[in-house]
């Protein structure tokens, strides 16, 4: 049951049918881990906790670096040298909704401590800007049985996926057997635009949504990629492979 406080604050939330009371009741008991407070990660967080989710772990190891501020939008000037990025992240989404709970944790992701990290929540968001580190997160997704929207982006484009442990591909499905189209380009080599950062991060943010509220049936049905130089949005099918190392019989 909602309060009149929740009904209040959510109301145009609810209003969104799909949604409705009974959504916002199970995102206001939902528990989701941002792994990597960069540019998608602080994005995303953000409408995490507006949309009152009552739970959100924020896992991140570095510092805001001057120029991160062209396109991260949790940080301010004031931030640098500092703290950890995702203590300052915490701390601003503690004030845009102090009602939920938000976990900084300053780590770096890797194989080693991946489940770890990732263990107790409903959903895993991909913020982290490296390949090494989304796998790890795919591996621990797959054999814990945890849901994770993974995220990328270069220059004006952006992809994004939903990976669901025994339904859809992985990333491996995706990226094991041609690994130079993983890692070929990346925010520091090609750039990145805001608008990029921020389509994608609400794609992210729409399949988040459909997944803690049990909607699987309105996912897009593979690997979306987006364009916002050219204004292109389409949807690749990515099949499971039978042979993937990771999430394969
Ligand atoms: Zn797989």
């Amino acid at each position: 049951m909602l309060t009149e406080h929740q009904l209040a604050r959510y109301e145009r939330q609810i209003l969104f049918r799909p949604l409705g009371a009974p959504g916002q009741a199970r995102l206001l008991d939902s528990r989701v881990v941002v792994c990597g407070c960069g540019a998608i990660g602080a994005a995303t967080a953000e409408m995490l906790a507006r949309a009152g989710v009552g739970y959100i772990r924020l896992v991140d190891f570095d510092c805001l670096e001057l120029s991160n501020l062209q396109r991260q939008t949790l940080y301010e000037e004031g931030d640098l040298q500092t703290r950890p990025k995702c203590e300052i992240a915490a701390e601003r989404l503690s004030r845009i909704n102090s009602e939920i709970v938000i976990e900084p944790v300053i780590a770096k992701i890797g194989a080693d401590n991946a489940a770890q990290l990732v263990e107790g929540v409903d959903v895993i968001v991909d913020g982290v800007d490296n390949f090494a580190a989304k796998f790890a997160m795919n591996q621990a997704a797959i054999t814990l049985g945890i849901p994770m929207v993974y995220a990328a982006l270069s220059g004006s484009y952006g992809l994004t996926m939903a990976v669901r442990p025994g339904e859809t591909a992985c990333l491996c499905c995706l990226y094991c057997a041609e690994p130079d189209k993983a890692s070929s380009e990346t925010a520091a080599t090609a750039g990145v635009i805001g608008p990029s950062v921020n389509t994608v991060a609400s794609l992210q943010m729409s399949q988040v949504l459909q997944l803690l509220t049990g909607q699987p049936e309105c996912l897009p049905q593979g690997l979306l990629q987006v364009e916002v130089w050219d204004y292109e949005l389409r949807t690749i099918r990515v099949p499971r492979r039978a042979d993937c190392a990771v999430c394969g019989a």
